[in-house]
């Protein structure tokens, strides 16, 4: 069975940088769950930043991989580089997914973590810009296959084309994002 990388926050955990949680209502995460399938991991805390924590963003024009290129840095609203504590965090995160033999993972997107899609633009001011997360893109260094969590039909459709689900849990997004 297909183990699935998923970032906890999406588990109901409250983790964020805020002392929130970002809850994923969806019956296909609810299946897995009780599938046994599900690893969960939030690298910032597995790198040991506090909860709650400053929000932080990836320096404009960069994204996740010039992160892991030490060609950009991942700053607080205060202006501190937390770099490093977040390239802990995806090597973290990669290692739990090698362990559990995880070759897809269903993260929150706009972190400047975990995003798969979007990230925020640098300077605080809410503006998203396409790019990814540092962890993102570690795992898709290493083959490791990221879903956002809109894009959970997505995912059940590789699992599926993967002969790692059933079809029938292919199917249509039927997904409520809660607040
Ligand atoms: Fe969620 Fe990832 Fe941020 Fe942790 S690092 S709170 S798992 S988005």
């Amino acid at each position: 069975m297909q183990k699935i990388l998923v970032s906890a926050c999406l588990l109901g955990r409250p983790v964020r940088y805020d002392g929130g949680s970002k809850r994923l209502d969806d019956t296909l995460l609810d299946a897995w769950k009780a599938e046994g399938r599900l690893v969960p991991v939030c690298p910032e805390v597995m790198a040991g930043l506090p909860t709650p924590r400053p929000p932080a963003e990836i320096e404009a024009g960069a994204g996740g991989a010039a992160v892991l290129d030490g060609r950009a840095r991942i700053r607080d609203d205060a202006g501190g580089d937390v770099t490093a504590a977040f390239r802990a965090g995806a090597e973290a995160a990669l290692a739990a997914a090698r362990d559990a033999g995880c070759r897809y993972a269903l993260l929150t997107d706009g972190s400047p973590s975990c995003g798969a899609t979007f990230i925020y633009g640098g300077a605080f001011d809410g503006r998203r810009v396409g790019g990814q997360g540092v962890v993102t893109a570690l795992l898709e260094t290493q083959g490791i296959r990221v879903f956002a969590e809109h894009q959970i039909a997505d995912l059940a459709h590789a699992l599926a084309e993967d002969g790692s689900a059933p079809t029938e849990q292919a199917r249509p997004n039927r997904t409520t994002l809660r607040p």
